[in-house]
């Protein structure tokens, strides 16, 4: 598509084609609930969109350039095609604004957070938030007394760690490229890094960050070889390439830290989720994780973790610690969040 407004437009033409669309025509949508990157402080929860909240969403475009004008654009063509018909922004961010600043705050001068809201945001929220009230109803207890870490791992990866149905931790940050290894970002590295790439390599700042975006994490550690885990699975399990080796080494050992941290920070921990691609359809990085949780009385099932995409508890009764495989459902948990504010 040559823009954001001619993908709308054939979405909407696709949703109600005659042979194979959803619905027969546009004025059966009752609201129309979207997919928001950044709500910066704004917003901790969905919200109905109107003019102020556009703006808003416009004010947080410094935080996620890429990400919020093109939401802003398809909020617009949507109220052009559908006047009338309520339009809901659901934030990837607005999820973790429970977390208090002593999570959140970087420590850099206190001034760069009052003067330009630099702070750690967190993303995936909408996953986060799924998945942990999905932990709940596969317990069978009440989301507000338990203690959950989520693993959020996909392409983009991160963790979050939830108190009584709260966020209270998470692992990505202003922007995205903080936390987990992922599948071309860095996750956490020492800034001293950034500074000696450009350095050596005549770069300016944009393109080290470039390169930590889209050069680095199990691509840049395989040396190229693949960021999709389907590959670098395969290699790790035939055992003939170092460099997978390595990249599926780093990238647990990144996981099982962040829930090492996150347990401290619960004081324990009622269950470890995963999602997302790899989450849910890797029996072999579950494994890897689960054999650095030990500490936790973790007691891997390892027939019920050889599930796929399905909702399930892959620890034997005898565990101390529940690990449940969880497939995310970002849409479902929109259109919930839209259909309860559109309602209510
Ligand atoms: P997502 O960003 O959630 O769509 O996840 C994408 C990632 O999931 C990619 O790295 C895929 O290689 C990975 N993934 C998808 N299916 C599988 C699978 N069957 N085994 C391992 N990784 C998978």
């Amino acid at each position: 598509m040559a823009n954001h407004k001619d993908a709308v437009r054939l979405m909407l033409k696709t949703l109600t084609d005659p042979e194979t669309g959803a619905v027969k025509e546009l004025s059966e949508i009752g609201a129309v609930g979207h997919r928001v990157v950044h709500g910066g402080e704004h917003f901790s929860k969905a919200t109905l969109i109107d003019r102020k909240v556009k703006e808003a969403i416009m004010e947080c475009t410094v935080l996620a350039p890429l990400h919020n004008p093109a939401n802003l654009q398809g909020i617009e063509d949507c109220e052009l095609l559908m006047p009338g018909v309520p339009q809901v922004a659901v934030f990837d961010t607005a999820f973790h604004q429970t977390m208090e600043e002593d999570a959140y705050l970087y420590a850099v001068p206190y001034r760069y957070y009052k003067q330009y809201g630099i702070r750690r945001y967190g993303f995936h929220g909408t996953s986060h938030e799924y998945v942990s009230r999905r932990a709940a109803a596969l317990l069978g207890r009440p989301g507000g007394e338990l203690k959950l870490i989520v693993c959020h791992l996909g392409n983009g990866a991160s963790v979050s760690a939830i108190k009584n149905g709260k966020c209270v931790d998470t692992s990505m940050g202003l922007t995205p490229l903080e936390g987990l290894i992922m599948g071309t970002r860095s996750g956490d590295v020492d800034p001293g890094v950034m500074e000696m790439i450009a350095g050596k390599d005549g770069k300016n700042i944009h393109e080290v960050v470039r390169i930590l975006n889209k050069e680095s994490g199990v691509l840049g550690l395989s040396d190229g070889f693949s960021s999709d885990f389907r590959d670098l699975e395969d290699a790790y399990l035939a055992g003939d390439n170092p460099a997978a080796t390595r990249a599926i080494r780093a990238f647990v050992l990144r996981v099982a830290k962040y829930i090492g941290a996150y347990a401290a920070e619960l004081n324990g921990v009622d269950a470890v989720c995963f999602t997302a691609g790899i989450g849910e359809n890797s029996p072999v990085i579950r494994e890897l994780v689960c054999e650095y949780l030990g500490y936790l009385g973790v007691e891997l099932d390892r027939e019920q973790n050889r599930v796929r995409g399905k909702e399930r508890d892959v620890t034997t009764p005898a565990s101390k610690t529940r690990v449940l495989v969880i497939p995310t459902n970002e849409e479902l948990e929109i259109a919930r969040h839209t259909r309860e504010l559109v309602q209510g």
